[in-house]
């Protein structure tokens, strides 16, 4: 369990996924910069980000719902989450809870927004010592939901990736760059300078020193 002071944000995530070097230089080196990609999803985020409750038949939905979970050491606010009333037969006024994340584009070729979606239910599994077994991804090009089934697998690449986040700025360490195609989508590509400086110490090496700290 970590203490409520050594949170770390659930966004956190992607940035480590999509290259440990930007999560070390936002997270650790506290640099924030922003490009097309960074404003379109900020906008897209700030029209979903208006806290309120609304009901659609027998989903319940809030709207900018604070959420936390101190077994991974995360905290964040979610899109959006429906309640989904489950009917009598579980209970008078039972509901599940359904995580649902905008994104600006069209799905990712990695795993960064299922990890953060499986956070999310993670954190209000925790929180309401419920069960959340599905949630879904609305990407903007697209204009449909994809679902998410949170399986064992996704739940354990998440629980890696937080313990692999926290290891990372607690060893306030930020890794070399290393050039390759993502630079081209990457807000802090003036801050990394990633081809002047890049090769002093390969991400990986960088990574398995980080998990070796953590055991
Ligand atoms: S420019 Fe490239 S190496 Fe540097 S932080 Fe961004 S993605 Fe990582």
């Amino acid at each position: 369990m970590y203490p409520e002071s050594d949170l770390l944000p659930i966004s956190a995530l992607q940035h480590l996924i999509f290259c440990p070097r930007q999560c070390a230089l936002i997270h650790i080196e506290r640099i924030w910069m922003e490009n097309q990609f960074t404003a379109e999803g900020r906008i897209l985020h700030e029209r979903v980000h208006s806290p309120e409750a609304r009901r659609k038949g027998v989903v319940r939905v809030e709207y900018a719902l604070p959420l936390r979970s101190l077994r991974l050491g995360l905290a964040g606010v979610a899109d959006v989450i429906e309640f989904h009333g489950l009917g009598p037969k579980r209970g008078r006024g039972a509901e599940e809870p359904y995580p649902v994340e905008y994104k600006r584009g069209k799905p990712k070729s990695d795993d960064s927004d299922l990890i953060q979606l499986c956070a999310q239910a993670m954190c209000l599994e925790e929180m309401l010592g419920v069960s959340v077994p599905e949630g879904a991804l609305f990407y903007g090009r697209e204009r449909r939901r994809t679902k998410v089934q949170f399986d064992d697998g996704l739940r354990r690449g998440t629980e890696e990736c937080a313990k692999l986040l926290h290891g990372i700025v607690a060893s306030g360490m930020t890794p070399a760059p290393a050039y390759g195609r993502k630079c081209g989508k990457c807000s802090l590509m003036e801050a990394c300078l990633p081809k002047p400086c890049g090769g002093r110490r390969p991400v990986s090496r960088y990574l398995s020193a980080i998990l070796e700290e953590q055991e």
